[in-house]
C-alpha cells in the first residue's frame, strides 16, 4: 500500500476511506481558499510557467535537481497529490460518493486554452455550498451566465464516463486538496495534463496505482495495441515469443492497456504482492 494508505487509509486503500471525503474537511476555510486559488493559479498560465521552471531546472546538476524535486514533492504531498486508480476502484469511489460533479479541466485550459474540456470530476463538492469555487471557475474560464461549471452526475453516469475515457486511453487519477481530503478525479494524458508533464521531467505529483499489469502470454497475439496505449512506456514486445510483456518497474497500474486488448490478455495484480514492484510507488 502507498504512503497515503498507511497514513489515511485506516486499514483500507486511502481512497476507500469515507472520512477522507468528509464535508467537515471541505468546510475548513483554509482548504476552501486553497481550492479557489488552485483554480485561478492552474487554469491561467501554469502550463507555460511550469515548462519554464523545468527547463531552468535542467540546467543545474542532476543531484541538486533531484534534491529540489524531492523537497517540493513532499510539499505537494501535503497540499495536492494524486494516485493512479484503475476503473474498478474508481467505480467503487463513485458508488460511495455523496456528490459528483463534472468540471472543466484546469490543466487543459492552461495547456490548450480549451474551456469546455470536461475531463475532471469533483467529489463531495456540492455546487450549492461552494459558491466561491464556482465563482473561480466562472471567472477563469470566462463562462457566460448560461453555463454552469458544475454538471451534476449520478454514480452510474460517472462510471459510464470513466469507461468512455478509458477507451480514449486516458489514465484515471484521484487527488487531494490539502491532504487527506479527496476532492477530484482527473482523466489524464501526457499531452495536456500538468501532472503528466511533470512526470516527464521525473517530478512526481502522484503515486503509482495499487496494481501492476501482467500479460497472459497464452492469450496474447502480439498485436501491440497495448504498447501504443501505455503512457508510461511500460510495455515491450518480444520478437522471439511474439507476445507483449509488461516491465513492472515502469508500470503504474492504470489498466489502460487492458482496455485496449481485444484478447483479454492483460490483467492487474496486487502491487504489494509483486516481487519486483512492491516497493515502487
Ligand atoms: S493488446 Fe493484448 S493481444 Fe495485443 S499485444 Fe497487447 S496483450 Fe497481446
Ligand atoms: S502497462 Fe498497462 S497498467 Fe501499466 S502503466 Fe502501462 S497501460 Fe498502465
Amino acid at each position: 500500500m502507498c504512503q497515503f494508505c498507511h497514513q489515511h487509509g485506516e486499514g483500507k486503500k486511502w481512497y476507500h476511506n469515507a472520512s477522507n471525503y468528509a464535508e467537515d474537511l471541505l468546510n475548513d476555510v483554509e482548504r476552501r481558499r486553497y481550492i479557489k486559488e488552485f483554480i485561478y493559479d492552474v487554469a491561467t498560465d501554469k502550463a507555460r510557467e511550469m515548462e519554464e521552471t523545468f527547463q531552468q531546472a535542467l540546467k543545474v546538476p542532476r543531484w541538486l535537481r533531484e534534491i529540489g524535486y524531492r523537497f517540493y514533492e513532499q510539499k505537494y504531498r501535503r497540499d495536492h497529490f494524486g494516485q493512479v486508480i484503475p476503473k474498478e476502484d474508481l467505480h467503487q469511489v463513485y458508488r460511495n460518493a455523496s456528490t459528483i460533479v463534472r468540471l472543466p479541466c484546469v490543466c487543459r485550459k492552461s495547456s490548450t486554452g480549451a474551456r469546455e474540456a470536461r475531463y475532471c470530476i469533483g467529489l463531495t463538492m456540492d455546487p450549492e455550498k461552494l459558491l466561491e469555487i464556482k465563482e473561480a471557475f466562472l471567472e477563469t474560464f470566462q463562462f457566460g451566465p448560461h453555463v454552469d461549471p458544475f454538471e451534476r452526475l449520478t454514480a452510474e453516469q460517472a462510471m459510464g464516463l470513466t469507461d468512455e475515457f478509458e477507451k480514449e486511453g486516458l489514465i484515471h487519477t484521484i487527488w487531494t486538496f490539502k491532504t487527506p481530503f479527496i476532492g477530484a478525479v482527473c482523466n489524464c494524458d501526457r499531452a495536456d495534463c500538468l501532472a503528466m508533464k511533470a512526470y516527464q521531467y521525473r517530478f512526481h505529483l502522484f503515486f503509482r496505482g495499487e496494481y501492476v499489469a501482467e500479460v497472459d502470454a497464452s492469450r496474447c497475439i502480439g498485436c501491440r495495441r497495448c504498447a501504443q496505449a501505455c503512457q508510461f512506456g511500460a510495455i515491450g514486445y518480444s520478437a522471439h515469443r511474439k507476445t507483449a510483456f509488461v516491465d513492472p518497474l515502469r508500470c503504474y497500474g492504470c489498466g489502460i492497456c487492458r482496455a485496449q486488448c481485444e484478447q483479454d490478455a492483460i490483467f492487474l495484480t496486487d502491487r504489494a504482492a509483486h516481487p519486483r514492484a512492491a516497493s515502487l510507488w
